[in-house]
């Protein structure tokens, strides 16, 4: 097994890749629950048992990511990466949900204290601020160039419509098979087509890596417009598994 946050080979007695300090973790991608016997299907539900990516509270925020928990009066419902909490509610704006280094790749946590991530919520890497005047916007397009890959770890269903908006130096996105929702369309990076976003850089198509079959990305809900940009060649979909 491959550590899930920084790829190194783990023998089976490495309980915390010697690399990079994160445990190894199996969970249920049904229900969440954590899977310690080694067991590839899950006891409780029969759901597919793969490797996540749990850190606690305190590791979220010395790795840069902020999470936030809605809760019910009785019970924990959900838990995001990024968004920010408000008095009366939760709103998706005005926040940056990494502040961790950027790096070629960054690969986002699928659990907190051994909860499910639900979904990767707007304005992850960017914020609305950093869009304008068109000085700070071209800072921000500059930054953001480093990080190259980003990748959803097991166990994530929901990418919502701003989820990497910013992230121009995008090339690699890897997506779960536990994605169910993909409403992030890349439309701020290709809305020009393959047009580079500064002087002097280059844009290629940006490759979905999703680690299901084509028949499965068929039953994940996609907005129109990534459809379009995947027939005009901006997007590139591979799928880790073949059909049948
Ligand atoms: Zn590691
Ligand atoms: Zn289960």
């Amino acid at each position: 097994m491959k550590c899930v946050n920084c790829g190194r080979e783990l023998t089976e007695k490495d309980i915390i890749c010697p690399a990079c300090r994160t445990r190894r973790v199996t969970a249920c991608m049904s229900c969440g629950r954590i899977e310690t016997e080694g067991r590839a299907l899950c006891p409780r539900c029969g759901g597919e048992v793969l490797p996540v990516y749990d850190l606690t509270v305190e590791e979220m925020r010395q790795r840069g990511f902020k999470c936030f928990i809605p809760f019910a009066d009785d019970h924990i419902f959900d838990i995001y990466l990024g968004g920010n909490r408000d008095r009366e509610g939760y709103v998706f704006h005005n926040e940056v949900g990494y502040t961790g280094e950027l790096t070629e790749t960054v690969v986002l946590p699928s659990m907190v204290n051994g909860h499910m991530i639900h979904g990767v919520w707007n304005e992850f890497f960017c914020n609305g601020d950093c869009f304008f005047p068109a000085e700070v916007l071209r800072g921000t397009l500059e930054r953001m160039l480093k990080v190259k890959k980003i990748v959803v770890s097991n166990g994530i269903k929901d990418i919502w419509t701003f989820a990497f908006i910013g992230c121009s130096g995008l090339e690699t996105l890897v997506l779960p098979r536990s994605v169910k929702r993909m409403k992030y369309d890349f439309y701020d990076l290709l809305s020009e087509g393959l047009v580079p976003l500064s002087p002097g850089q280059e844009r290629k198509p940006i490759t979905i890596c999703y680690e299901g079959s084509r028949s499965q990305w068929e039953d994940v809900d996609i907005s129109s417009r990534l459809v379009e940009y995947m027939d005009k060649g901006y997007v590139i979909l591979r799928c880790a598994q073949a059909d049948g």
